[in-house]
């Protein structure tokens, strides 16, 4: 059980404070998430990482001195928003560059990849590199769709130890990809974990059985076994890892053992002398080891061997010097207390001006819009939350709702004369923050892209409303990588969007060709029951979705539908 609380809501923001009270001289807590506390040489590449809250150490305790730069910190197991991301990242930077890197989760890419756009159109150099270790969630042929688990450490470690002795992003980049090229790892789980104020665990693992795979968010194993000795368990986990050594890698392994939350030291270490055993019989050189906590899953009751296969250029930087909170090396230099100012926000000042009336109205039509979204996904909450549960996680109602709500107070909230632009991109951007979830990021990302293509014009054509849609398309499938066919809302938006083109090209009235695309859209959203979800979250359990529609999908046609309605006003009717 998680226990200890005030409010579960406030949980891991609550904890992050109490974090960096914790550790004043090595943290500043920041909007989003915390950064080093300690001054940083101008130049220097910051190592930006983050994920989901309840994995400590990871992703907070990672940040210090020769390690990571900052950490984006979500809601318990969530990912943090792109906005998150962003802050946190504009408050590391020191003008080196913005290596972000974390485990490979769709929200955590959806969310990261944002931030990084919206970085990169702010002026400042980005990169991303994804960990992707855990042997147990992919073939080795589809590596890149592979999690992030406990060899996590190995690549924050080393990426940030290139940043410290002053590698260029280039570099730091090319290093943090080959400490995850040379990291496998696989995690056995014997319990599961418990969110705080939930009264049942999150996942359960049957009694007297070890989960051989199991993800850190419960995501199911590849094999049950009955509980096994220490010798048994040391095997089971070196050998699938020997039987993966990657591609030119020597004889020189440092391992990681790392327990998930409520494993003993003791017994951590008890089972590190077995791996080592049959690590030295396989004719390895065991170097540098550590046995801890480097990423948990709250009260999780299991461990993870990660093997890095070290180089001479990969082991300089795993020895190398670092004071984290949660993790330390060495002796590392006194550095004074940071010195820069912390930047959070974008440094683009809100040059708008007031909006012309001509513009302003339209502008009130996509509040009027965004409001009719936010009704139509409350009406239907429960039943798209029903629809997720079947094979996804069940929260595709409430991520909706939370971000259509946020898009709708934000748009109610800005100032009377905001043309329309203005007020979708806004509107946008909260769907993103508050959503969490893939369908939030996309969402979030596809209206701010529709809201830029808008502008704050005085007169929108069909022509200007199709590009808008256009680029709510694109945006969407840029960040998520969907194609027609793997079972997401872009199995609906795909051919919405092209009956849309091809009505108001042909000279049909733009209310019209909408409400033609909306039943594109339902027609097609209905149709993706036939299919298996190639992507998200219900990818693991694809064939318990056949015969259910898509719920992104379907919550998409939905919306057009109601905004598409004769009696509705909407920015479709400007
Ligand atoms: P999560 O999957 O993070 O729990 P939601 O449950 O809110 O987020 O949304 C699930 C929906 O997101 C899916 O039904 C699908 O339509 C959509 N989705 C998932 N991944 C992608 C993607 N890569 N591109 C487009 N849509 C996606
Ligand atoms: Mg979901």
């Amino acid at each position: 059980m998680t226990r200890i609380f005030d409010d579960p809501a406030r949980f891991a923001d609550d904890a992050l404070a109490g974090f960096a009270a914790a550790f004043p001289d090595h943290v500043t807590l920041v909007d989003g998430g915390v950064v080093r506390a300690t001054a940083v040489p101008d130049g220097t590449v910051a190592v930006v990482t983050g994920g989901g809250s309840g994995h400590y150490p990871a992703f907070a305790g990672l940040v210090g001195t020769g390690l990571a730069a900052g950490a984006a910190c979500g809601r318990i197991f969530a990912s943090p928003s792109a906005g998150q991301v962003a802050r946190v990242a504009r408050a590391a930077d020191t003008g080196g560059g913005i290596l972000l890197t974390f485990g490979n989760y769709a929200g955590d890419v959806l969310h990261f990849g944002e931030a990084e756009r919206e970085l990169r159109a702010e002026g400042y150099d980005v990169r991303t590199v994804l960990v992707t270790d855990d042997v147990a969630s992919g073939s080795i042929d589809q590596i890149g769709k592979r999690r992030g688990i406990g060899g996590s450490l190995a690549v924050y470690k080393i990426a940030g130890a290139a940043a410290e002795r002053g590698d260029d992003l280039d570099t730091v980049e090319r290093i943090a990809a080959h400490a995850n090229a040379r990291t496998r790892s696989l995690g056995v789980a014997v319990d599961g974990c418990t969110l705080p104020g939930a009264d049942t665990p999150l996942f359960e693992v049957a009694a007297g059985t070890l989960s051989v795979g199991l993800g850190i968010h419960g995501e199911p194993g590849v094999a049950d076994h009955a509980m096994p000795t220490a010798s048994e368990l040391a095997a089971l986990l070196v050998e699938p890892l020997l039987a993966e050594r990657p591609e030119g890698a020597g004889s020189r392994v440092a391992p990681i053992v790392n327990g998930l939350g409520t494993v003993k030291y003791e017994e951590m270490f008890l089972l590190f002398g077995r791996i080592r055993s049959l690590l030295v019989e396989a004719g390895l050189d065991v170097l540098d080891p550590e046995v801890g906590e480097f990423v948990t899953s709250l009260d999780m009751g299991g461990v993870s061997l990660s093997l890095v296969w070290v180089d001479d250029e990969l082991l300089e930087l795993w020895r190398a010097p670092c004071d984290a909170p949660a993790f330390r090396r060495g002796t590392v230099a006194a550095r004074g207390p940071r010195t820069r100012p912390l930047r959070v926000e974008a440094s683009a000042p809100d040059t708008a001006e007031a909006a012309t009336p001509a513009a302003a109205a339209l502008g009130d039509r996509v509040r009027a819009a965004l409001e009719t979204v936010r009704a139509t996904i409350e009406r239907h909450e429960t039943a798209l939350g029903d629809l997720d549960a079947i094979a996804g996680d069940g929260d595709h109602g409430i991520g909706m709702r939370r971000g259509a709500e946020a898009a709708a107070r934000t748009a109610r909230n800005l100032p009377a004369a905001t043309g329309p632009g203005r007020v979708l991109s806004a509107a946008g951007a909260a769907w993103a923050e508050d959503a969490g979830g893939t369908s939030g990021a996309l969402w979030g990302a596809g209206l701010r892209a529709a809201g830029a293509s808008l502008g704050d014009a005085d007169r929108l054509t069909g022509a200007d409303l199709v590009a808008a849609a256009s680029a709510f398309a694109a945006a969407i499938t840029d960040l998520g990588k969907a194609e027609v066919g793997d079972k997401t809302m872009v199995d609906a938006i795909v051919p919405a969007l092209a009956r849309l083109t091809a009505d108001v090209a042909a000279g049909a009235e733009f209310a019209t060709a909408a409400r033609e695309a909306a039943s594109a859209a339902t027609l097609a959203a209905t149709a993706t029951a036939n299919l298996t979800p190639k992507l998200g979250r219900a990818r693991p359990l694809a064939e318990r979705s056949l015969g259910h529609p898509d719920p992104g999908a379907t919550s998409f046609a939905l919306i057009c539908t109601a905004l598409t309605a004769p009696s509705t006003p909407s920015k479709e009717t400007a």
